[in-house]
């Protein structure tokens, strides 16, 4: 099965995809993830994306394609995969059909968490992750279970995203409202969208995707 999480930043994607990699052995491609270690590396695309992405800004179709096509062609994707943060714009939709046609691959469902805009910049200035294995939190709705500790690893290190303050989150509220939900009736003229009520709490929304899935 292979799926797109389709929402605004801070909508839950990168949540409810550590559960359907945990869950169901799905493999998660975020190109947010990608690009944030292509920038840590100081790879080339890295160098390009590092401006870009504090300003909330997009990073070029041709880029983010190139390193998602790179990903595909890695042989764990077969198990099934979830798109977290692409396609971003029409574009990366039409280079998208072009890569899995091309691959040989077929999307399932484009599984679209709607979310009131203003719990977003809630969401995202309370957003912060374990610093050794990534494991997603927030100050208020995911509190590690034991206060400092990740529930994952055992860490005690955690960081936050230099683009998760509030000027920079109302840029990307902006990108994606002009860029990227524009994409979404091309896959409703598919057949392929399922809405899931993303104000829900974390264990709701995970359900309700589930439900989807298992359908
Ligand atoms: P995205 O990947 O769409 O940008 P995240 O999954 O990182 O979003 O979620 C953004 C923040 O909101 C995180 O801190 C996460 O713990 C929290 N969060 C995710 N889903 C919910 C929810 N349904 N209710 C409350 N907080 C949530
Ligand atoms: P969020 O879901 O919280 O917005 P992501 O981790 O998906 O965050 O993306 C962080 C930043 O990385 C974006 O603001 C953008 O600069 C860049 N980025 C990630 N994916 C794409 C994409 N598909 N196209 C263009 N830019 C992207
Ligand atoms: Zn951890």
């Amino acid at each position: 099965m292979n799926i797109i999480l389709l929402g605004p930043p801070g909508a839950g994607k990168g949540t409810q995809a550590a559960y359907l990699v945990d869950g169901r052995g799905m493999v998660q491609l975020s190109t947010g993830d990608m690009l944030r270690a292509a920038v840590a590396a100081g790879t080339p695309v890295g160098l390009q994306a590092k401006a870009i992405m504090a300003a909330g800004e997009l990073v070029s179709d041709a880029i983010v394609t190139g390193i998602l096509s790179e990903r595909l062609d890695q042989d764990d994707v077969r198990r099934g995969f979830i798109l977290d943060g692409y396609p971003r714009t029409p574009a990366q939709a039409a280079a998208l059909e072009a890569l899995l046609a091309e691959k040989g691959m077929h999307l399932d469902y484009v599984i679209v968490l709607a979310v009131d805009e203003e719990a977003l910049v809630d969401r995202i200035s309370g957003r912060f992750s374990c610093a050794k294995c990534g494991a997603g939190y927030h100050d208020r709705y995911k509190l590690p279970v034991r206060a400092g500790v990740c529930d994952v690893c055992g860490s005690t290190e955690f960081k936050r995203r230099p683009d998760d303050n509030a000027e920079t989150v109302r840029t990307r509220l902006a990108e994606y409202r002009a860029k990227t939900a524009p994409i979404l009736p091309f896959y409703e003229a598919k057949g392929l969208v399922r809405t899931v009520d993303g104000m829900a709490p974390i264990e709701d929304v995970k359900r309700e995707i589930a439900a989807i899935l298992d359908s």
